[in-house]
């Protein structure tokens, strides 16, 4: 090995291991698998994860606002986060994460509940295709169109031949707003039964986290083994180059956010938006502006 090999080593050595490539959902994938508790990478401790996390404000802020010059440039390029998990998985702490290392201003929030009676009248991408957020910006979906792959397939609340199409229409839907720039990150916020159960006495046991409690919780839980088969499927059939699923570990709130925090850092820093170049000449715009 040359010095100049010797270097290189060196430096992928201390390289932290991508989070994108740690938790990417590849064909192999099995959810039954995964420890809803591990410690992925970074920091095994709550304090240092949540300081690490924040650390990376900055240098999000700073992209972010790339991303948004970039778009006033005729830039096309947006990025979506998408978070699916179980209830109590965290979607809601999973936003105040992103949120607290994003200018609020380039930051679009949206929510999916069980569609309204004129959203059911409307394919199912319809409200979907609404909320999405706007080019130069950052979008977070609170559920989303898996909704309609995932409650609904095991639920019925269609029949089976046309949900099952969904998959594929999805990957073509996702595709195309790939192409015209449009960057995801979908998330599975991965928590286990039992931790599950934690949290929704936790909700019950503490008054103001009542309002958090929906009783049909519970229904859906006693789903479990079905919801999670109905995530396999989504999360394999669905995880593509240009729309990748991430199973993000969840039990463990502080960790859950930091991975959090460091997919959207990756993927800005990849996606490295450019300031546009200006129409104008900027020296005699000094001269004009000192003249003046
Ligand atoms: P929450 O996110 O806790 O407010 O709950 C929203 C509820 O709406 C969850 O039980 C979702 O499964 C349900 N939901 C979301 N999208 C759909 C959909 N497309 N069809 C039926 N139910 C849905
Ligand atoms: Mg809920």
């Amino acid at each position: 090995m040359g010095k100049k090999d010797k270097g290189k080593e060196k430096k992928r050595a201390k390289t932290p291991p991508s989070v994108r490539d740690l938790l990417r959902v590849g064909p192999e994938f099995d959810l039954g698998a995964q420890d809803p508790r591990r410690i992925v990478a970074g920091p095994g401790d709550k304090e240092t994860a949540r300081a690490a996390a924040l650390a990376l404000e900055p240098e999000i802020t700073a992209l972010q606002e790339r991303l948004f010059a970039e778009s006033k440039g005729g830039g096309k390029r947006r990025l979506l986060v998408v978070l699916q998990g179980m209830d109590t998985s965290g979607k809601g702490g999973a936003v105040k994460a992103i949120d607290r290392v994003c200018e609020p201003i380039g930051l679009r929030v949206a929510g999916f509940g069980a569609p309204t009676k004129e959203e059911l009248r409307h394919h199912y991408l319809w409200r979907i295709n609404k909320a999405l957020p706007p080019v130069g910006s950052i979008g977070i979906f609170d559920r989303s169109h898996y909704e309609d792959v995932l409650i609904v397939r095991v639920r019925n609340l269609v029949p089976e031949d046309v949900w099952s199409g969904r998959y594929d229409e999805i990957n073509d839907w996702e595709k195309k707003l790939a192409d015209s720039g449009l960057v995801f990150i979908k998330c599975m916020l991965h928590i286990s039964k039992a931790e599950q159960q934690a949290r929704l006495l936790a909700r019950l046991e503490e008054p103001d986290k009542r309002w958090k409690y929906n009783p049909g919780d519970v229904d859906e839980r006693e789903l479990w083994d079905k919801y999670q088969e109905a995530y396999q499927v989504a999360l394999t059939r669905c995880s593509t180059d240009y729309a990748p699923w991430y199973v993000i570990p969840a039990d463990r709130k502080w960790h859950r956010d930091w991975l959090l925090t460091q997919l959207v850092a990756e993927t800005l820093r990849e996606m490295d938006p450019q300031y546009p170049a200006v129409d104008y000449d900027v020296e005699t715009e000094i001269g004009r502006v000192q003249g003046s």
